[in-house]
């Protein structure tokens, strides 16, 4: 496949009939946004850094592919995530449909981008989460959570007042409006991103996002400020940030200046440098992404990391 074909898989800008939507125009997020309008985000919406305008409320969907209701894959406990997360019991996982991103390597694609599963309300979703503590999960995982912020941030209020204590994990792919971010203070216990790449080029070519280490950087700065470094006890993670980087072929992934700057936010920021790539989706078509990494490609990537940062693992 070309790379011509490949970019018509990307998410592009896109064109939303004007008389659609009667809030477009309110893209501003002002500082003090009121939790309780929080649904309003979704038309025209602004939860995400394309900020595409789809009128969700009216039932369009947005460039992320899911309109008024999140998109339920699947959930359970999971085993496969870091050992920080798994303990005994499982990390308990809930895996949303649709993505923000189009990368053309997504190991997720049947749920990312064919999205499948079922819409569910919010009271539905807290049920879910509730369900997921009685699973005797050790926390409750979001996948894929950026698109549908609103709807989780009333699910788990929800949740809360009917009982929910499990730790929170935000595990998202790092293309994130800080504003909205700041609506999960207080609800979120553990942000676990994705820093995909340190090059904007690069992310607009492979996932179609061209101002991604942007925002990834912002994002991570407000998710540093609210729950600080990882705290661990007992083996397991209660509270903190815990940065995923996928280590890429032929240096895409830009690991040198990620790594440079997870440790000016700071040198104990926990780290998985992961080296478990391999071709997926599209990437057979855009060498040098055809392949997995080479040991000496780990290698350099992980005395980088170890260079600047404490807490490094590789899961
Ligand atoms: S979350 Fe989806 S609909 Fe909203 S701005 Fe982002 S891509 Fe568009």
């Amino acid at each position: 496949m070309s790379r011509l074909l490949i970019a018509d898989f990307m998410i592009k800008p896109r064109a939303v009939p004007e008389q659609a939507c009667q809030l477009r125009g309110a893209r501003i997020l002002p500082y003090n946004f009121p939790v309780d309008d929080v649904l309003s985000l979704l038309e025209p919406c602004r939860v995400c850094p394309r900020e595409c305008g789809a009128c969700r409320l009216s039932g369009e969907r947005g460039d992320c592919g899911v309109g008024r209701h999140a998109i339920l894959s699947s959930y359970g406990p999971h085993f496969g995530e870091e050992r920080v997360l798994v303990g005994r019991r499982g990390s308990g996982t809930v895996f949303f449909a649709g993505c923000n991103l189009s990368c053309i390597f997504c190991q997720n694609y049947e749920i990312s981008h064919m999205r499948y599963g079922s819409p569910v309300s919010e009271e539905e979703l807290a049920l879910v989460f509730l369900e997921i503590q009685d699973m005797g999960c050790h926390n409750l995982n979001l996948v894929s959570p950026t698109h549908i912020t609103p709807q989780i941030i009333l699910a788990l209020r929800m949740a809360r007042e009917r009982g929910l204590h499990l730790p929170v994990v935000w595990n998202s792919g790092g293309y994130e409006r800080p504003e909205t971010l700041r609506l999960l203070e207080g609800l979120v216990d553990i942000y676990m991103p994705d820093a995909k790449y340190s090059d904007n080029a690069v992310a607009r070519e492979l996932s179609g996002a061209d101002d991604y280490w942007d925002f990834c950087r912002a994002a991570l700065r407000e998710m540093h400020r609210q729950v600080g470094d990882l705290v661990v006890e007992d083996g397991l993670a209660k509270r903190g940030l815990l940065v995923r980087h996928l280590v890429l072929p032929g240096g895409l992934s830009g690991t040198e200046k990620v790594v440079k700057f997870l440790a000016e936010l700071s040198p104990d920021t926990f780290l998985n440098l992961m080296d478990q790539y391999y071709p997926c989706y599209l990437a057979s078509a855009r060498p040098p992404l055809d392949r997995r990494i080479t040991p000496e490609e780990y290698s350099e990537a992980l005395s980088a990391a170890k260079r600047y940062l404490r807490r490094v693992i590789n899961h």
